[in-house]
C-alpha cells in the first residue's frame, strides 16, 4: 500500500504527496495549487519533491506549480530523477513543460518504484486526466467522495463515460480526490435516496471525523459505488428520484446525471 501524506490547502483542498517505495524520503505531489503548505510540509519532515502530477488546469490545482519549481524548499537529499519531474494532460494548458499525458500512457518512475496509468476523465475540465497505480487512483476533481465535479467544461454524457471508467476499478480502489466535500455531498446523496442505509452509516461517520477535524479522504471505489448517486444513474432510486426532479421521463444515464447534477449545483443541504 503507498505511503500518502495530506497536505492541506486553501479552505477544502487536499495536496497529495506520494512516498516512494524505494526511499520513502522522495515524494510526487499531486495537483499542488499552492506552494506554501507543500513547502514546509517537505521542510518539517526532510521529504524531497520529486516530481508534480496535475489532473487539470484549474489555479487551486496548479497555482502552486512555478514556484515549487523554482523553489521546492530545502532538500535532504537529490532527487534519483534529477530535475523535479513534471507530469500533466495532454489537452490543457498548465503551467512549466509536463510530460503531456493522455489515455493509455503511464508515468513510470524505476528509480522511485512508482508507476501509474493514466485514464482520460473529461467532464468538470474538457482535458482533465487520473493517475491509477498501487491500489489508488488520484481523480482531481472528477470523482468526489460522495459526489463528482461539476460540469464546467464538458457534457453529462462525458461524465457519465469517466465516473464510468472510475467505477470499473477494483473496489478495494483507494479515491485520493482533491476535496474535503464529503459531509455535504452525502447530505445531497439522502435527499435523492433518503432509504440510502450505507450512505447514511457514511454521513455519521464523516461528520464524526470531521468533528475531530480529520480527513474523510481517501474513500473507496467500493464504497463510493454505494453511496455516490453520481456513479448510480442506472440504479431504479436514483433514476426515479432524477425523474421526480424533472417532472419527465429519463432514458439515458446521462440524462439522469444530467439531471442529479443540477439539482446538486442548487442544493443547500
Ligand atoms: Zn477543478
Ligand atoms: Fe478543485
Amino acid at each position: 500500500m503507498l505511503e500518502i501524506t495530506p497536505v492541506r490547502a486553501f479552505s477544502d483542498n487536499y495536496i497529495w504527496l506520494i512516498h516512494s517505495p524505494r526511499d520513502p524520503r522522495q515524494v510526487l505531489a499531486v495537483d499542488p495549487g499552492d506552494a506554501a503548505p507543500v513547502q514546509r510540509t517537505l521542510a518539517e519532515r526532510g521529504l524531497t519533491l520529486a516530481g508534480i502530477l496535475i489532473t487539470h488546469h484549474h489555479a487551486d490545482h496548479v497555482g502552486g506549480v512555478a514556484e515549487l519549481l523554482r523553489r521546492p524548499g530545502p532538500t535532504s537529499q537529490a532527487s534519483p530523477l534529477g530535475d523535479i519531474a513534471l507530469f500533466g494532460p495532454a489537452r490543457e494548458k498548465v503551467p512549466g513543460e509536463p510530460v503531456r499525458l493522455r489515455e493509455g500512457d503511464r508515468v513510470r518512475l524505476d528509480e522511485l518504484g512508482l508507476a501509474f496509468e493514466v485514464l482520460d476523465v473529461p467532464g468538470h475540465t474538457a482535458g482533465h486526466i487520473a493517475y491509477v497505480g498501487h491500489g489508488a487512483v488520484f481523480c482531481g476533481d472528477t470523482l468526489f467522495s460522495g459526489g463528482c465535479g461539476r460540469l464546467f467544461e464538458g457534457t453529462p454524457e462525458q461524465m457519465t463515460a469517466s465516473l464510468g471508467k472510475l467505477a470499473a476499478l477494483p473496489e478495494e480502489t483507494r479515491v485520493y480526490c482533491a476535496h474535503e466535500y464529503t459531509v455535504s455531498n452525502l447530505k445531497f446523496s439522502l435527499a435523492v435516496e433518503p432509504d440510502n442505509e450505507d450512505a447514511a452509516a457514511y454521513l455519521r461517520e464523516c461528520e464524526a471525523k470531521r468533528a475531530r477535524d480529520q480527513a474523510t479522504v481517501p474513500s473507496t471505489i467500493g464504497r463510493e459505488r454505494k453511496v455516490n448517486p453520481f456513479l448510480r444513474c442506472r440504479e431504479q432510486s436514483v433514476k426515479q428520484a432524477a425523474e421526480r426532479r424533472a417532472g419527465r421521463g429519463l432514458q439515458s444515464e446521462a440524462e439522469v446525471l444530467a439531471v442529479i447534477r443540477q439539482w446538486k449545483d442548487g442544493f443547500r443541504g
